[in-house]
């Protein structure tokens, strides 16, 4: 079955609409954009524009109401074609940003609170404040059940009071909301975890510079330092264990939107590939008609479309709840995890063939290859790394526990 037919034509109508839109607007400026964060903003606000940021929010806060997981599927793939980091923050804002969480939830004051102007007209940015600075990966390592997490959340009245400093959160410095990633206790494992709301603007909140990286260099990241951050106590989002349900549920579809971007870079370097060995002659034939050139091409495609398969059957696994449960559960969890690895080790791997194909060429920008390779690496980096994340998946078969 072609994923087409998978498709209502609703859907088929918006995948027609960001496949033109990229094409118009990012792929002819895609050398670009590394240079020019103006340029990045001047795209998201024109998604904004066309309505990407209001969808998904409740109806009641101004958004379309719920939105299905295969709309962000396409709208990840397109743009990561496109471009990276543009893929990593227009599927982020797509529905007001963290706060789908709180949505999830039904977490009424953070929502009155944060969420009207991410359902207006302009660009606001969300940000997931997870990985502590001193413990890396171990933030997101589900056997360490939040001992990993070493931003501290005290009580105190009726206040919470936040010390920590996260490093390389995504949209650090620019966004009007950060969801922290706290423990009230490490010693309380899972029950220690919270998950608080903080304003961007909140005293005692600071950023370092933003990184300077090898890929995915038009999205922002840096460290947060919390230094006695005071938010009202009901900017926690949910309470005591339902925190640690939500957390596995945002990890799970942090590693879902991984894969996807894995699929659009994969589907990019392709596509410059193809198109590269179509033109580029050796001894007077085509590179893509000597037998060698078509096998490494067909082993490209077959990667691509099995990873295509993959990404998209968890996007109906989303969809369909009531047959494959929430996304927080062990299961889903670890069929997230399974997609992340799986796409992330094809992309990297169709991104190098392609890159064997072109040759020299490949190293120049003017052949719009190198930058896929260099934002392919973090997809293997990052939410824990290839290693933490099969943890994960172990967890979906059997009871691994196992710490040390
Ligand atoms: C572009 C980009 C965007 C990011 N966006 C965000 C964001 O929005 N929010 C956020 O909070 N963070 C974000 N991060 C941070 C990212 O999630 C972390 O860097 C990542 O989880 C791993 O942490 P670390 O780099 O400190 O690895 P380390 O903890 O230093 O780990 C090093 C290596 O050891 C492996 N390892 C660690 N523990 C174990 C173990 N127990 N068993 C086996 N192997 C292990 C890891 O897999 C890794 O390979 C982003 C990073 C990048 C590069």
């Amino acid at each position: 079955m072609y994923l087409q037919d998978l498709l209502t034509e609703e859907q088929g109508v918006f995948r027609d609409t960001i496949r033109r839109f990229v094409n118009r607007e990012i792929i002819p400026v895609r050398e670009k954009l590394e240079e020019d964060y103006a340029l990045v903003e001047a795209i998201h606000q024109k998604l904004v524009e066309l309505g990407i940021q209001r969808n998904g929010i409740p109806v009641e806060y101004g958004g379309t109401g719920p939105a299905s997981a295969m709309i962000k599927a396409i709208l990840c793939e397109e743009i990561a074609r496109g471009d990276a980091g543009l893929s990593l923050s227009a599927g982020s804002n797509m529905g007001g940003s963290v706060l789908k969480a709180a949505v999830a939830a039904g977490n009424r004051v953070v929502l009155d609170r944060f969420m009207p102007p991410f359902a207006g007209k302009k660009l606001h940015y969300g940000c997931l404040a997870m990985t502590d600075a001193a413990a890396g990966a171990d933030t997101e390592n589900p056997l360490l059940k939040g001992r990993g997490i070493s931003t501290r959340a005290e009580l105190v009245g009726d206040e919470w009071v936040i010390n920590g400093t996260k490093s390389w959160p995504t949209h650090a410095g620019i966004a009007s909301v950060y969801l922290t990633v706290c423990t009230t206790a490490p010693e309380l494992g899972d029950e220690g975890i919270a998950l608080i709301y903080v304003p961007g603007d909140a005293p005692g909140l600071s950023f370092g510079r933003p990184e300077r990286k090898m890929g995915f260099r038009t999205s922002i990241n840096a460290s947060i330092f919390y230094d006695d951050v005071r938010v009202p106590k009901d900017y926690r989002l949910a309470g005591a264990g339902q925190d640690s349900q939500f957390y596995h549920g945002i990890i799970s579809g942090g590693q879902w939107h991984s894969a996807l971007i894995s699929l659009g870079i994969a589907q990019a370097a392709f596509d410059i590939a193809l198109e590269y060995t179509g033109e580029r002659k050796s001894n007077g034939r085509p590179v893509r008609e000597w037998s060698m050139g078509a096998g490494i091409l067909a082993d490209m495609a077959v990667w691509l479309e099995m990873m295509r398969g993959a990404v998209y059957n968890y996007g109906w696994m989303l969809d369909n709840p009531d047959s494959y449960g929430p996304i927080f559960s062990r299961e889903m969890s670890s069929k997230a995890s399974i997609v992340r690895i799986f796409s992330a080790d094809a992309a990297v791997w169709i991104t190098n063939k392609a890159m064997e194909l072109m040759g020299s060429n490949g190293l120049s920008p003017d052949f719009h290859l190198e930058k896929y390779l260099r934002d392919v690496k973090v997809l293997q980096l990052w939410l824990g790394g290839q290693q933490v994340s099969r943890y994960r998946v172990v967890r979906g078969y059997y009871d691994y526990e196992r710490t040390t």
